[in-house]
């Protein structure tokens, strides 16, 4: 904030002649900055525009916070409503396992239980949550151990690299024994309906 812009002082004659160097410092902090615009930005939070405490730098945490509940709020508002969602889903402000539940059932008695317990008001029981897709894991395959022995090696030692056919099998086998351990990630385009709050909270 506050630009300033440096000088420096270049020999001239007998004496030295003072010009402007080309670059900002910001007035509160003195880093020096390549444009007048960008030091004029420093040391202001770069969502509110405020001034922010000594030490932090870019934004606010609270201000980058709320800009990432207001999108997700906007992303969940969009999502459309499906009914037929069956497994996993998520829900940004809270669920059994850091957001994420089995079910939609799972995640309506979390939120049951946190509201009767008092953790949590009944106006913040989610309307939606968002489904989420399944991941399943990557198929390693032979091709991904020949580019790993030849990226560093000569030039074209890919085509000379030799595949048993054991070690195909053996990938088979490896994929076919891991393909259960699935990532569940949300799907930003899909909600599903929260049942009613059943019991009153007490
Ligand atoms: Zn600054
Ligand atoms: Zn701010």
């Amino acid at each position: 904030m506050n630009p300033v812009e440096l000088l420096v002082a270049k020999p001239a004659g007998h004496g030295e002649r003072i010009e402007p160097a080309g670059v900002f410092f910001c007035s509160k902090c003195r880093r020096v900055w390549p444009n007048e615009h960008d030091a004029g930005q420093c040391c202001l939070c770069s969502y509110c525009g405020k001034e922010l405490p000594k030490g932090e730098n870019y934004h606010h945490y609270e201000c980058m916070m709320s800009a990432y509940r207001k999108r997700h709020e906007a992303q969940l508002a969009s999502a459309r409503v499906v009914t037929d969602h069956e497994g996993f889903v998520f829900c940004e402000q809270g669920g059994p396992n850091d957001g994420y539940a089995q079910d939609i059932d799972e995640m309506a008695e979390w939120w049951q239980d946190e509201i009767d317990s008092g953790d949590r008001g009944r106006d913040e029981y989610p309307e939606f949550v968002l489904a989420c897709m399944v991941r399943p894991p990557r198929q390693v395959d032979a091709d991904d151990l020949v580019e790993m022995l030849a990226e560093e090696g000569y030039e074209d030692m890919h085509d000379d690299v030799v595949v048993p056919d054991s070690l195909k099998d053996a990938l088979k086998e490896f994929n076919d024994a891991n393909k259960n351990l699935v990532t569940y990630e949300p799907d930003y385009k899909r909600k599903v309906k929260m049942p009613e709050l059943v019991r009153s909270s007490c």
